[in-house]
């Protein structure tokens, strides 16, 4: 039997390209933390050489060469002599990198450096239009991005739908096909649902949440709360930016960032959650399997799985402000100590159609993305032009939430991700919210007395099965294959949908 041992002059140099990414990835962390405003353009040159170096370094004849010895190409499997097979960590190994090595390889070198400048460029024409609320300045980069992101799908390949190929850049597997009809159904449940919960009658107000809240104190919560948690501080950091993000170095090294308002409660301490949960897969990859795919993460879909499951499920949940609540009185004496913990319960969960995505309710937030998927798939597809964005928005906006985008940077221009060149990304936001639940709900049937341990606040019993069941494993194996293993079902939206069905239902006294 072959195992990783046989591979270790192709680990020795995936840990190289690896060095390479880390390093990369922590000039953008400094960009977003503590760079000086002057240091951009530098910056930008900077890190285009280093993922020059990891890109070659990845496609080179002599991971080529070493590739060849091992895998079939027309498959992308490992292949087996008779008598002696490989394991199944070096096939999986084998599997993954040759995924990675075949996308890279299939984009000329000329057209990943030119998609990079024009998303730096583009980048800073977005912020620049989005200041002005004028989707036609960033029209002319948008159709320079959507050009050359339909040359890329040239260069991937794809069998039916060209937004399959930047689908599969985000999520490995994922399809129009099968999305579409996943999409459907949650529509066609989440906007009653929304309906019924704008019809009723209880009142549900989060003025509370928007008194002046310290902010050093609300650092000071979102640490006490990431630590119990069991985010490890001393393989992790948490700074401000100004969107929040998670990045890692090494599962040794894994920073997380908030944004903290002074009059606002929730940004800062579900950002520290979310992120937190994004921290803990970084930091329960394995660390024998670093620079492989092994210690990877799965994909965006599976990381915002994490993020999402400790945000909703765990944080704005009853049990976890059982313990935690007493707590949030003591250091806000002033503003809560007259607030009942039902009214606060409901404040943080209160269901509001509003224009942004990152500030979207549990309920409404799928309705943003199914609305960016609609709108990305037919411009990829060419049902409509980058002109029509706009206009196209708007329509989906008043179908789907009932709203009209007073401005641009309300509407059509709000998100970073088009300017990046992040066209079929937010998808996985929608997948993320579905892998959460259900295995949020796995974790409540395997862990006895779950919500119990929650309440008093014992959360890493949480930390410990998510390491054992997602974290550890990395890319070994797909998610279809992971979520089937850990719950014994495919991905469904049921889970989903019956818990928010179960839980505005209640809070909003919807009668069945
Ligand atoms: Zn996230």
């Amino acid at each position: 039997m072959k195992t990783l041992a046989t591979l270790e002059p192709l680990i020795a140099r995936l840990r190289e390209v690896q060095h390479l990414n880390s390093a990369a990835s922590l000039l953008s962390w400094d960009q977003e933390t503590y760079m000086p405003p002057g240091g951009g353009p530098a910056r930008a040159d900077q890190l285009a050489t280093l993922q020059g170096l990891a890109h070659d370094k990845l496609v080179s004849p002599e991971v080529e060469a070493l590739l060849m010895q091992w895998i079939d190409p027309a498959t992308g499997q490992a292949r087996d002599q008779p008598g002696d097979a490989w394991d199944e960590p070096s096939r999986s190994l084998l599997r993954e990198v040759w995924r990675d090595f075949s996308r890279a390889r299939k984009l000329p070198s000329d057209f990943v450096k030119r998609l990079g400048r024009e998303c730096s460029l583009a980048q800073q024409v977005w912020a620049e239009a989005r200041g002005q609320n004028s989707f036609a300045r960033f029209l002319p980069s948008l159709r320079t991005i959507v050009a050359l992101k339909l040359e890329e799908t040239r260069y991937l390949g794809y069998r039916d739908s060209p937004y399959d190929a930047l689908l599969d850049t985000y999520e490995p597997g994922a399809t129009v096909a099968a999305l579409t009809p996943l999409f459907a159904t949650l529509k066609a449940r989440l906007v009653p649902l929304l309906n019924r919960v704008l019809k009723s009658r209880a009142a549900v107000d989060d003025a509370l949440l928007f008194q002046t809240y310290d902010p050093t104190r609300q650092m000071e919560f979102g640490k006490l709360v990431l630590t119990a948690m069991g985010y490890d501080f001393d393989r992790g950091r948490l700074d401000l930016s100004a969107h929040p993000f998670t990045t890692s170095f090494h599962p040794t090294d894994v920073r997380v960032t908030t944004r903290v308002y002074k009059k606002e409660f929730s940004a800062c301490l579900f950002s520290c959650v979310h992120e937190g949960g994004h921290g803990l897969y970084d930091q329960g990859l394995d660390q024998e399997r670093y620079g492989t795919p092994l210690g990877e993460a799965l994909s965006l879909g599976i990381h915002e799985s994490q993020s999402r499951l400790w945000e909703n499920c765990v944080g704005r949940s009853r049990p976890f402000w059982r313990c935690f609540y007493p707590l949030l009185q003591q250091l806000f004496p002033e503003q809560l100590k007259a607030v009942e913990p039902d009214r606060f319960y409901a404040a943080i969960n209160r269901v509001t159609p509003s224009l942004i995505r990152v500030e979207a309710d549990e309920l409404t937030y799928n309705l943003h993305i199914m609305l960016r998927f609609e709108i990305e798939r037919d411009l990829i597809e060419g049902q409509i032009a980058v002109e029509d964005l706009q206009a196209a928005w708007n329509d989906k906006m008043r179908d789907y939430l009932g709203l009209a985008p007073p401005t641009d940077a309300e509407g059509v221009l709000q998100d970073v991700h088009w300017s990046l060149g992040a066209i079929g990304y937010f998808p996985t936001y929608a997948l993320g919210n579905l892998y959460s639940v259900q295995l949020y709900e796995q974790a409540r049937r395997d862990i006895q007395g779950l919500e119990e341990e929650i309440a008093a606040g014992r959360l890493t019993v949480l930390k410990k099965w998510l390491n054992q069941k997602v974290h550890r494993w990395g890319r070994t194996f797909t998610a279809d294959h992971l979520i089937r293993r850990v719950t014994g079902t495919p991905l469904s939206p049921e889970p989903f949908l019956a818990y928010l069905e179960q839980k505005y239902g209640e809070l909003y006294r919807l009668s069945s």
